[in-house]
C-alpha cells in the first residue's frame, strides 16, 4: 500500500476486479478529494459507514497489514504490542499509505488499550475523532450511552464537512450498506455447500478498503452468478473444513489462511471482523428513527474489548453448524490480550458443546514461524478427519 496506481486496470472478471483493489480504491479516493469529498480513516468496525456515507465522505479503512511498516512503529511503540497496530502507525511513520495521507478525519475508536494509545500518538499530526465504545454492552444504560457517541460523531461530521445529515441521506446510506453486506452475505454463503466454488483465501480478497462503491456491488453481483452456475466439483480429496475465529484477516496478513489451505483445510467460515461478524446484521432500513437503528445494529457487534462477550459464542455455536466446520482455529495477533484470553471461552465451546478438534494459533506478521504453524495446522487435520 505504498502509493496510488493511476494506471491500474480493473482486468477480467470479478477476481481479477478485487485483485487490484487497492490501486482502484486509490483512483476512487483520490477522484472523491477531488470533487471536494471528504476521506475519513476507519480503524474498526464499531464506526458506522452509513454515517460517513450520509455525509456525502468516503469510509476507508486504516488498518495495516504489511510486515514491512513494523520497524518504523518500533520507533515509537513498543515492540511488544499487536502487529496490527505496529503495521498501521509504521505506514503513518512512513507516511507511505495514500489513503492515512489523503483523510479529513480520522475515526479512534475506544477498542483495545494499544489502539486506544497509538491513536494519542497518531493525534499529534492527524485530525482525530474519538469514538467512545459501550464496553458494558448488557448494563441497561450501554445502548443510551452508545446512542449518545453516535450523536456525537454525526455532529463532528457535519461540522468537519459544513452540512446537514438528514434522516433522508442516513436512509440512503444504510441501503448502500444493507447492500454491500447482504451481496458479501451472499458470497460467503457459498461455502456452506459441500464443493465450495471458492476458497476462504479468494473469498476474503472479496472485500474493499472502501466500502458503498457502486462499481464494487456489480462485481459481486457478477461473482454471485458466475459461482453459483459453475460450482467446483471434483476435487480429489476431502478438505477439511476450517471455521476461523480471533482477529481480523486484514489486507496483506492473510498468511494464515494461505497456510490453511496449502495443508488440505478449506476455511468456509471466517467469523472474525474481516469475515462475517460485521455483515450477519443489517439496519432496519425502515425504522422510525434511522440513527436508532443504525446504533442498534453496531451496538450487538461481537468483540472480545467488550465485557462480557456472550454473544461470541453464541455467533461461532451457530456459524459452526451452518457451515459444517470439522475443527475451529482461532487466530491471536501477538499481544491482542483480550483475544488471547477469550480463546479460553473458544477452546471451551469447542470441545463442550461442539465436539470440534481446536488450535489456536498465535503469531504477527513475520513468515518465520510459517513451518511450526503449518506442522500444528497438520496435526489438527488429522485428528479432524478421524473424527
Ligand atoms: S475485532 Fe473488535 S476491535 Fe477489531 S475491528 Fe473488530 S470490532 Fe473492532
Ligand atoms: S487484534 Fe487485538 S490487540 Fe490488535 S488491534 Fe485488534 S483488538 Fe487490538
Amino acid at each position: 500500500m505504498t502509493q496510488c496506481c493511476p494506471n491500474s486496470k480493473p482486468g477480467d472478471g470479478p477476481r481479477a476486479w478485487f485483485g487490484g483493489m487497492i490501486g482502484r480504491c486509490c483512483e476512487y479516493a483520490t477522484r472523491a478529494k477531488a470533487q471536494g469529498r471528504g476521506i475519513v480513516g476507519i480503524m474498526c468496525e464499531f464506526t458506522p459507514r452509513e454515517l460517513i456515507l450520509a455525509a456525502d465522505a468516503v469510509p476507508v479503512c486504516l488498518c495495516g497489514g504489511s510486515q514491512q511498516t513494523i520497524a518504523a512503529a518500533e520507533q515509537h511503540l513498543p515492540a511488544n504490542l499487536c502487529p496490527l497496530i505496529k503495521s498501521t502507525y509504521g505506514y503513518h511513520v512512513q507516511k507511505t499509505n495514500p489513503f492515512l495521507e489523503m483523510a479529513d478525519l480520522i475515526v479512534a475508536e475506544t477498542t483495545c488499550d494499544g489502539k486506544k494509545k497509538m491513536y494519542e500518538l497518531l493525534s499529534e499530526t492527524r485530525p482525530m475523532h474519538v469514538l467512545e465504545l459501550a464496553q458494558k454492552p448488557d448494563d441497561a444504560d450501554a445502548m443510551q450511552h452508545w446512542r449518545s457517541e453516535l450523536d456525537k460523531f454525526k455532529r463532528v461530521l457535519e461540522g468537519r464537512f459544513d452540512m446537514r445529515i438528514t434522516d433522508e441521506r442516513l436512509r440512503g446510506a444504510i441501503r448502500t450498506m444493507n447492500r454491500e453486506r447482504g451481496l458479501r452475505r451472499q458470497l460467503a454463503q457459498l461455502m456452506a455447500g459441500d464443493a465450495p466454488p471458492i476458497t476462504g483465501r479468494q473469498l476474503l480478497d472479496f472485500k474493499s478498503s472502501i466500502s458503498g462503491i457502486e462499481a464494487d456491488f456489480e462485481q459481486y453481483d457478477e461473482a454471485l452468478q458466475l459461482y453459483r452456475s459453475a460450482p467446483l466439483v471434483g476435487a480429489s480429496k476431502r478438505p477439511v473444513r476450517v471455521l476461523l475465529t480471533g482477529v481480523p484477516v486484514v489486507h496483506g496478513a492473510e498468511r494464515i489462511v494461505d497456510l490453511i489451505e496449502a495443508n488440505g483445510g478449506l476455511v468456509v467460515c471466517m467469523e472474525n471482523c474481516t469475515g462475517l461478524k460485521p455483515i450477519l446484521e443489517d439496519v432496519d432500513e425502515n425504522a422510525a428513527d434511522p440513527m436508532e437503528a443504525i446504533a442498534e445494529k453496531y451496538f450487538r457487534l461481537p468483540c472480545s474489548v467488550m465485557t462480557r462477550n456472550d454473544r461470541r459464542m453464541e455467533m461461532l455455536e451457530q456459524l459452526a453448524g451452518t457451515y459444517r466446520a470439522d475443527c475451529i482455529i482461532d487466530l491471536v495477533w501477538q499481544a491482542c490480550l483480550t483475544y488471547d484470553v477469550e480463546s479460553y471461552f473458544v477452546r471451551r465451546l469447542a470441545a463442550e458443546r461442539l465436539g470440534l478438534p481446536y488450535l489456536k494459533i498465535e503469531t504477527d506478521y513475520s513468515p518465520s514461524d510459517s513451518a511450526r504453524i503449518a506442522v500444528r495446522v497438520e496435526a489438527l487435520f488429522e485428528m479432524a478427519r478421524k473424527d
